[in-house]
């Protein structure tokens, strides 16, 4: 595939509100389907957000049942040892998050309370952990799947959903810190993988167009950190390895990522010593959904009473 891929869909006229007006964030936490925890990007769900989460899980299950995805799920902490080798302190050091834990003895704890007393900063005894926050519901699979040894002919195919964690605090409802990532994750020969991506690429439109929501496919690159970082954000674009489904969900210049197909080529399979049945080393590829950001673009798009969307909907997610 070649980086001028595109489908470009008009976008609807989203009615920005004027400034005076709530923001889309206010009116999700005035209508409950939201809830504030004093975080940005850190937020509850009500029964009524969960339930599009839901139909939105159960629909993507659908389109891929016929696949024989193996189903693995991992929670949000992974290895801090399997992170390390993963290579995404090189590429995103920024957006990490690690677990820290209380490691001292008595009479530490009794500083810390002391600390926390005279409101000082605690956290000193505080010392890193073997689990790190998942970055993206991938991450951990890759090693367990070198383990198994080389692939079938066939290659293998992952069915993943797992929250995730991104220090990227910000006041648009589409960036969370903590957001749930469904995966398809395929591994073997640069065509099967390929292959895959293709078809979760014409997948993934056909879902979108039949929730009824605005969409365009575009290639796109990953926020690699710092100026090495933007080397590799302009080779990962002049290569076409990544490509973004995007529906205006904020705004209109900036529309949001809600579906992800990312071919990896070989890193993961050289990383992890990952081989094909001929002892070549596996290419990988994933499609990830953005649960809460395809349900934010649902309630954006059709409103904030599910009872009001389109039947047509309604009838694709709960019929
Ligand atoms: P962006 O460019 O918007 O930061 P991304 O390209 O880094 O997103 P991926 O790493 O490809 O995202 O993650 C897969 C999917 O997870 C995205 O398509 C998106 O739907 C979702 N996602 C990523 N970051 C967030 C976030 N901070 N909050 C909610 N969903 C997210
Ligand atoms: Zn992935």
């Amino acid at each position: 595939m070649d980086g001028t891929f595109s489908h470009d869909v008009a976008f609807e006229d989203l009615d920005e509100p004027p400034a005076s007006t709530p923001t889309f964030l206010d009116r999700l936490f005035d209508q409950g389907l939201l809830v504030r925890t004093g975080v940005d990007g850190l937020y509850g769900r009500s029964g009524a957000f969960e339930s599009v989460v839901d139909a939105v899980d159960r629909m993507i299950s659908g389109i891929g049942a016929g696949d024989g995805a193996e189903v693995m799920r991992f929670p949000p902490g992974m290895s801090r040892a399997v992170f390390e080798r993963s290579g995404y302190l090189k590429s995103f050091p920024n957006l990490a998050g690690t677990v820290h834990s209380f490691c001292g003895h008595e009479a530490d704890h009794a500083g810390l309370l002391a600390c926390l007393d005279a409101g000082e900063d605690w956290t000193g005894d505080q010392a890193a952990t073997d689990i790190v926050l998942t970055p993206a519901a991938c991450y951990p699979l890759y090693p367990l799947a070198a383990e198994r040894g080389a692939l079938p002919a066939e290659g293998r195919l992952f069915d993943l959903q797992s929250y995730c964690f991104r220090r990227e605090p910000s006041l648009e409802p589409t960036r969370m810190q903590m957001f749930r990532m469904r995966e398809y994750v395929r591994m073997g020969s640069p065509e099967q993988v390929l292959a895959f991506r293709e078809s979760w690429l014409a997948r993934g439109e056909a879902m979108i167009r039949d929730l009824r929501l605005p969409l365009a496919i575009d290639v796109a690159n990953d926020p690699f950190f710092g100026r090495a970082g933007r080397m590799l954000a302009n080779n990962q674009r002049a290569q076409g390895l990544k490509f973004e489904l995007n529906v205006p969900v904020n705004s209109l210049d900036k529309p949001t990522a809600c579906l992800s197909f990312n071919y990896h080529q070989d890193h993961f399979g050289t990383t992890w010593e990952l081989r094909q049945a001929d002892g070549a080393v596996a290419h990988t590829a994933c499609v990830g959904f953005g649960m809460e950001r395809i349900t934010l673009a649902l309630l954006r798009h059709h409103g904030l009473d599910l009872t009001a969307w389109p039947e047509s909907v309604r009838a694709r997610l709960w019929g």
